[in-house]
């Protein structure tokens, strides 16, 4: 029997990441040292571009169903309204924010993996391992102490911010911690004078209070105390941080998460070594400032699985596995200098610069294409890979569209448990002998192009891998040559 991918860490990108590699066939194990899933609400906020990609994987219908559907962000100060930026424009079919705590992410995760023949392995701890080039040598010590000696084809690391794997890897965690402390109340709220599913940003001059909806009774509550010491709060000290930033009218009530944090802004430069990967808070973590972390995470499980799934089953060349870094790293910085910008805009100190910020918010956020763009931009469906070295075909884009964009069209939504390319063009013969030349990477179907006269050839994670137009047959083919196992040209 083959060896197994080993995945380290059972919260929501290992899960992704079991799930994904699961349901394309290949052998895992998942390990937590932990003896049971988080019951913390911690992330609430999953975009439309993760709920493309659950879609994708078969599970989003019990997401949809279970979270509260958040229509648009709201900027106040006081009770005045500065800014709201509706989703409805997102372009997805996903045309909202599903706000769903992190213990019920998990547990849908977990029972959708169960589904797929996997379950994680508890209080299982990954304690060492050594890359040997052809497999990874991996010591497991379970409850009680027992070891286990185990052969993994591979292994990632989702262990999260604190990562045995990265340290023992000896990677860098580069980057900062912010002077900047925050404390948070998963509450009810009563005396709300807002829509109770629209998060909403308040803004006064001694701090920010951001308020996000988590189900129809019950919000979280996230406060900055500037520079003062990290503390456990109790619900008094936030009502009266509320009281004090003319939030006097809310009383929070039936507190069922106190806790404070601060804000670490970092990442490790290459997320893969040898037959090792980083995924999730493993390899980057960041403000929490546009609820991105755990999305991020489990997006680089979806860019992973398919191409690990692919080489497992020897159908493309092992280069392909280099691409991962490089687009994730990629998008991590962008998402991180992102956050940045948005948690040093939000907290803002300087009153003269406050009321600066207050005014251009309230004029530029006027403006519905720029309301428009920061949604998209929140939503996670303007992340392409424009310099992966997968992308192939003119840098051009063709009709609007060109390599690294993310292009999801409705017959993408249709389940796949096979990670196949798809071509979209018009149905002629040379599309037909093209699928006949690559039986296993590419999809049996020609799907309709976005335009008659080019060819787009997408990948199994719905990002355009390469374009030609019309006739060009041989950029199709020079690509998928470049990736394919010998056998399978
Ligand atoms: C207050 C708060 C609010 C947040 N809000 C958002 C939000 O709205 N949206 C968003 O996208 N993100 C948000 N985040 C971030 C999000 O919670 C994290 O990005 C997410 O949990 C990362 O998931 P992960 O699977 O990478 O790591 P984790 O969830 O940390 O899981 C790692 C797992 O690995 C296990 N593990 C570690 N070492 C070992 C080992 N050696 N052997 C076996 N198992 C091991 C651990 O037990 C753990 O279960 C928020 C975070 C906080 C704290």
């Amino acid at each position: 029997m083959s060896k197994p991918v080993l995945v380290i860490g059972a919260g929501p990108v290992g899960l992704t990441m079991a799930i994904e590699l699961a349901r394309y066939g290949v052998p895992v194990r998942i390990i937590d040292k932990l003896p049971t899933r988080t019951t913390q609400s911690r992330a609430l906020a999953i975009w439309p571009r993760t709920l493309e990609l659950l879609q994708a994987s078969g599970c989003v219908k019990a997401f949809v169903a279970n979270g509260l559907h958040a229509k648009a962000l709201r900027i106040h100060r006081g009770n005045k309204i500065l800014a709201r930026i509706p989703f409805k424009t997102i372009s997805s079919y996903f045309n909202y924010l599903l706000m769903l705590p992190q213990s019920e992410t998990e547990k849908l995760l977990e029972e959708h993996l169960k589904t797929l023949g996997c379950t994680v392995e508890r209080e299982t701890e990954l304690t060492d391992f050594v890359d040997k080039g052809d497999s990874v040598s991996c010591t497991l010590t379970h409850k009680e102490g027992k070891g286990e000696s185990l052969e993994a084809s591979w292994l990632i690391g989702c262990d999260g911010a604190h990562s045995f794997v990265r340290s023992k890897l000896g990677m860098v965690f580069e980057g900062d911690t912010l002077p900047i402390s925050f404390v948070l109340a998963d509450v009810r709220v009563a005396g709300l004078s807002i829509p109770p599913d629209e998060p909403t940003i308040f803004w006064h001059h001694d701090g920010a209070v951001m308020l996000f909806p988590i189900s129809r009774d019950r919000s979280r509550i996230i406060a900055d105390i500037g520079s003062a010491p990290l503390h456990m709060p109790d619900l008094e000290e936030i009502q009266e941080i509320i009281n004090q930033r003319g939030l006097g009218g809310l009383t929070l009530s039936d507190p069922v998460w106190l806790s404070d944090f601060e804000v670490n802004e970092r990442k490790v430069r290459e997320y893969r070594k040898g037959r090792i990967f980083l995924a999730g808070d493993a390899a980057h973590i960041h403000s929490p400032a546009g609820g991105q972390g755990m999305n991020m995470g489990m997006q680089d499980a979806f860019n992973l699985a398919w191409k690990l799934a692919l080489v497992e089953q020897k159908k493309v060349k092992p280069f392909l596995l280099d691409s991962y870094s490089i687009e994730r790293s990629a998008v991590a910085q962008k998402i991180l200098s992102d956050s940045r910008r948005m948690t040093k805009v939000v907290l803002l100190k300087n009153h003269n610069l406050q009321r600066l910020r207050n005014f251009i918010v309230k004029f530029i956020l006027s403006i519905p294409m720029v309301r428009h763009v920061i949604a998209n931009r929140l939503s996670g469906v303007m992340l392409n890979y424009p310099d992966s070295p997968l992308n192939a075909g003119s840098t051009r884009k063709l009709y609007g569209l060109g390599s690294g964009r993310r292009l999801i069209l409705k017959h993408h939504f249709q389940e796949s448990n096979v990670p196949q390319f798809l071509l979209l063009t018009r149905d002629t013969p040379e599309a037909r002998t093209m699928i006949l030349r690559y039986p296993l990477l590419l999809k049996a179907e020609v799907y309709s192009p976005p335009h008659k006269n080019g060819i787009w050839l997408v990948r199994p994670d719905g990002y355009i891998a390469a374009i030609a137009q019309s006739g060009n047959w041989s950029v199709i083919d020079t690509f998928l040559s470049s990736i394919a196992a010998n056998h399978e040209c």
